[in-house]
């Protein structure tokens, strides 16, 4: 199965594309973790994106785009894949294209979770993460045991760099601006599908079964 997750930053397309991963026995890949890892242990990659990421703009498309095509290149992608975060622009989406017709290969689903931006702020403002195991809270929806320390591994959490208020804003003119258009490029491609993702976590996930004809 390979396919797509679309929405706004927060509109919980990690957590969607992390279950299903699990579910489908397919490997999860989200361009935005590719960059913090690089980020994290101070690649050449990292260095060059940092600015961008931190400033809530996008990485250059030539540069995801190889990203991305190395990554499915690898074995683990042969029977499917989860796209989360990638493509974000109609040239990513053209690039996407091009890759899975050297690979001989289509998309079976692009998945648009759509949440109001009003949401969206309220949700990522409140997002914390451990640095470590990446795990992610909400300090008002899903918060840790003890106040700012991981259940997981117990290092102190953090508010990821682009998650602040300023930085929220920017990313959403970037969605609407330049992610959005991809809604109608897979419209007219017949592979979209919207399931809402304003609500609770598991009423996404069924919805992202049903479409997907998916038994729990
Ligand atoms: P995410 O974790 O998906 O919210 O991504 C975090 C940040 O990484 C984004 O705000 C962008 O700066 C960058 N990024 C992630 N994926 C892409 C992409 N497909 N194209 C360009 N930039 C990206």
């Amino acid at each position: 199965m390979k396919i797509v997750i679309l929405g706004a930053p927060g509109a919980g397309k990690g957590t969607q594309a992390a279950n299903l991963s699990v579910k489908l026995k397919i490997p999860h890949i989200s361009t935005g973790d590719i960059f913090r890892s690089n980020i994290k242990a101070g690649t050449p990659l990292g260095k060059t994106v940092k600015q961008i990421i931190d400033n809530g703009g996008l990485v250059p498309d030539e540069i995801t785009i190889e990203i991305v095509k190395g990554r499915l290149s690898q074995e683990d992608c042969r029977d499917g894949f989860i796209l989360d975060g990638f493509p974000r622009t109609i040239p990513q989406a053209e690039g996407l294209e091009l890759i899975l017709d050297q690979m001989g290969a289509k998309l079976d689903y692009v998945l648009n979770i759509v949440v109001t931006d009003a949401a969206i702020i309220r949700r990522l403002s409140g997002r914390r993460i451990c640095p470590d195991c990446n795990t992610g809270y909400h300090i008002d929806h899903d918060p840790p045991m003890e106040e700012g320390i991981c259940d997981n591994c117990g290092a102190r959490l953090i508010q990821r760099e682009d998650d602040s208020e300023d930085t929220i804003i920017s990313r959403l003119n970037t969605y609407h601006d330049q992610t959005e258009p991809l809604i109608g490029f897979y419209e007219e491609r017949g592979l979209l599908a919207n399931v809402t993702g304003q609500y609770r976590i598991e009423d996404t996930t069924n919805e992202v079964y049903k479409v997907m004809g998916i038994k729990e």
